[in-house]
């Protein structure tokens, strides 16, 4: 992939409509509740029985927080009762238990992730015992190799703290920052200082925490470039192994935290395109790689290596490596990922915490992929995180001729190459430093699903 980026305004306009992030393909859109628990258990069995079975990553849902942020959009529950959490904690526990069972002992987890809500609402004697669970149902990767990291929230952690995570076993963190102007950080009701930010990386480094990422988010009520821009100083001044920087889409009938935000206070379209400007510029001359879509690293960070060697992977997190692994996803609404299928638990505490107690998996949905969805898959997967396309590969792994299969939608490439994302060549075509911002545009030409009518759609939109 061309490491280049041209950010061309008018053609993001341009190609500004809804669309899939490709984290799953087929999208959860696809899942449906024929796919159960009896489900489930066949494919885990069938992952174990495999001549190489496949190492394991494990997703661990925490959803609480202490407090609002008015521009969520994740799945939480906010309260100040640690008695909530715990009820909840009993369940995850029994869930690794039941989940463990159904995993060779000899498949190793080079990966885990604690993901929120807000991990560390828990404390440090849940957050231990939940580890040392995990360590007796799974067979968790004791070397280094190890890719073993969490969220956090700085207003709920101290140096202590970070002390003991890394005593648990993890080395990699990563830190929700947003936007550190006052300002907006009042208007969306997550106050947190600089220096408590950057005293927990500081402490992080020497404590040896391998990667520091960091979470930014742009459109936010009250950003202006100017404000955005020194917010951006002092990010890089950390400089953090990667960073996200996610659009804020104000969907306040979607998600009922934001109806708390002044509609007046949120930045223009044209603002936003110009805050989406200033950071990809601005990342790129501190030295950053633009991974794609929301995701920056430094060149010598894991992710973007995984890009260089073509093993860079999509999912529920976004840009990941160690695609060669399962993910098996724990805790209420968690998307897992086993062999060919995609597997969710049940979507609100209450649901899911039942089927845990009654001693059933709780899963809710999922959908096992055919063979054209398999081929559609890694064209859009291929697209998403190398930036280009080679027919002869799937040719010879899918047993088709790629311009006869594909015919309307390579006949639909000749609009993009005239608009400027790709550039055609005699086997396929690249993705042009413009097109780079616009992946998912290309991607939806693969996507078989998309222009069905008889789907829902609900997706977010480029700007
Ligand atoms: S943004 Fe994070 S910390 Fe804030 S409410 Fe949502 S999940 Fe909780």
């Amino acid at each position: 992939m061309t490491q280049q980026v041209r950010f061309d305004q008018d053609l993001i306009k341009r190609y500004d409509v809804s669309g899939p992030r490709y984290t799953s393909y087929p999208t959860a859109v696809q899942f449906h509740e024929g796919f159960d628990a009896v489900a489930y258990e066949m494919i885990t069995a069938a992952s174990n029985a495999e001549l190489i079975p496949r190492p394991l990553s494990l997703y661990l849902h925490l959803p609480f927080c202490h407090s609002l942020c008015y521009y969520c959009g994740c799945t939480k529950k906010i309260t100040r009762h640690p008695e909530h959490g715990a009820v909840y904690m009993d369940h995850l526990l029994r869930e690794v238990e039941m989940q463990g069972r159904l995993f060779d002992q000899d498949r190793q987890v080079d990966q885990l992730h604690f993901g929120g809500g807000t991990p560390t609402f828990f404390d440090d004697a849940q957050l231990t015992t939940l580890m040392e669970s995990l360590g007796k149902h799974f067979n968790l990767q004791e070397t280094g190799e190890r890719e073993f990291s969490i969220e956090l929230d700085p207003r709920t952690v101290d140096p202590h703290r970070l002390e003991t995570l890394w005593n648990l076993g993890f080395n990699r963190i990563s830190l929700g920052v947003q936007d550190f102007d006052p300002a907006v950080q009042q208007a969306v009701n997550r106050i947190q200082s600089e220096e408590e930010t950057l005293g927990l990386i500081d402490h992080a480094r020497k404590l040896g925490y391998e990667s520091i990422s960091l979470d930014l988010i742009y459109g936010l009520p009250l950003q202006t470039v100017e404000s955005f821009d020194r917010t951006l100083d002092t990010v890089l001044g950390a400089r953090p192994d990667r960073l996200a920087v996610y659009n804020y889409a104000h969907l306040p009938q979607l998600f009922r935290a934001q109806r708390m935000i002044n509609e007046a206070d949120v930045p223009t379209p044209a603002t936003k395109l110009e805050l989406m400007e200033l950071t990809i510029q601005r990342l790129i001359d501190a030295g950053y790689v633009f991974i794609g879509m929301d995701h920056f690293a430094l060149p010598e960070d894991e992710l973007t290596l995984a890009q260089q060697q073509g093993k860079l992977q999509r999912n529920f997190q976004g840009y990941s490596t160690h695609r060669e692994c399962d993910l098996v996803g724990l805790g209420v609404s968690s998307i897992g990922k086993i062999g060919d299928s995609y597997a969710q638990n049940l979507k609100t505490i209450p649901t899911w915490q039942a089927a845990v107690g009654a001693g059933e998996l709780p899963i809710w949905r999922g959908v096992t992929l055919g063979t054209e969805d398999r081929l559609r898959r890694s064209i859009i997967e291929a697209i998403m995180c190398q930036g280009e396309l080679h027919y002869a590969d799937y040719e010879t792994r899918f047993g088709i001729e790629f311009e006869e299969h594909f015919m309307p939608e390579v006949q639909s490439l000749d609009k993009l190459e005239q608009d400027g994302l790709i550039k055609i060549q005699s086997d396929g075509f690249m993705v042009t430093p413009a097109g780079r911002l616009l992946l998912r545009n290309i991607a939806m030409l693969f996507d078989e699903y998309l222009n069905r009518t008889d789907q829902p759609q609900r997706f977010s939109r480029v700007i």
